[in-house]
């Protein structure tokens, strides 16, 4: 017993180190829930906030469904938490103090920090619903071993009107582009290999709107072949075997032909 005991707390003392210690925490949260038909939770002082999802969440979920061409897989286990206070969001999710809203497998969680422009409250929302859509499909590993972040990030800006990227315009993107300071389109995601914004020296909203200007690229192009590719990924494809197979290019050909059109 005694022995188990010092197992669990060191067990514990790693965790807390390795960042997890959030895992403890989640049991401090109490949740008001909001009188929904949807899943919406709210810390006393956010109600306003879950009271303006809750008006428009019914229409997202069919607005992501037409533009990622399928069903969710199970809408009925979406949750979305609204936080009062950013430190406790961050800590809760495990997302970056910074960001306005973050998700997993099927919960969404908005920070305070949204207040500051409430107008995008919408538009963040149908964000973390695009990643939502294909993770509940793919499950996490796939989601992130085999499917990159710039497809997810510019998949989800995409979809949700500029979602993410707001401050950044496809004019200063493209410039960015012509000057070769611009993502990589990699075929494969990974935790250990994870390239975010960071990893290629551009701020996040540079990224996600270039990676978004590259997915709206591959739409117009063939939107059939943009269709097939993201079904075969919900039906388990692999992210790198599906380009080559609907658009007889791959990806790296597909690059070359969105940066032409953007030195065009
Ligand atoms: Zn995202």
């Amino acid at each position: 017993m005694k022995i188990m005991f010092k197992y669990l707390s060191s067990l514990l003392v790693v965790l807390t180190i390795s960042g997890c210690s959030t895992i403890y925490s989640r049991t401090t949260y109490q949740f008001e829930t909001l009188e929904s038909p949807f899943n919406i939770y709210y810390e006393t002082g956010s109600e306003d906030i879950a009271k303006e999802i809750d008006g428009f969440v019914g229409d997202l979920l069919s607005e992501i469904e037409k533009a990622q061409y399928i069903k969710f897989k199970s809408p009925e286990d979406i949750k979305i938490y609204v936080f009062s206070e950013a430190e406790r969001y961050s800590n809760y999710s495990m997302a970056s103090i910074k960001t306005r809203g973050s998700a997993t497998t099927n919960e969404i969680y908005i920070s305070p920090i949204i207040r500051d422009r409430l107008g995008t409250l919408r538009s963040i929302v149908a964000h973390e619903l695009s990643h939502i859509h294909i993770r509940q499909y793919v499950g996490t590993w796939d989601y992130i071993n085999d499917i990159p972040e710039w497809f997810h990030e510019g998949l989800a800006v995409t979809v949700s009107g500029d979602g993410g990227a707001e401050k950044v315009s496809k004019l200063e993107a493209s410039k960015y582009l012509s000057e070769g300071k611009h993502f990589i389109p990699r075929t494969k995601g990974g935790l250990l290999k994870h390239k975010t914004a960071h990893d290629y020296g551009l701020k996040p909203q540079m990224y996600y709107r270039q990676s978004s200007m590259f997915i709206r690229y591959l739409i117009h192009l063939d939107p059939n072949a943009f269709k097939r590719c993201y079904t075969a990924l919900a039906e388990g494809d692999s992210f790198g075997s599906v380009w080559k197979l609907n658009y007889s290019k791959d990806l790296s050909e597909l690059w070359v032909g969105f940066m032409s059109e953007i030195q065009a």
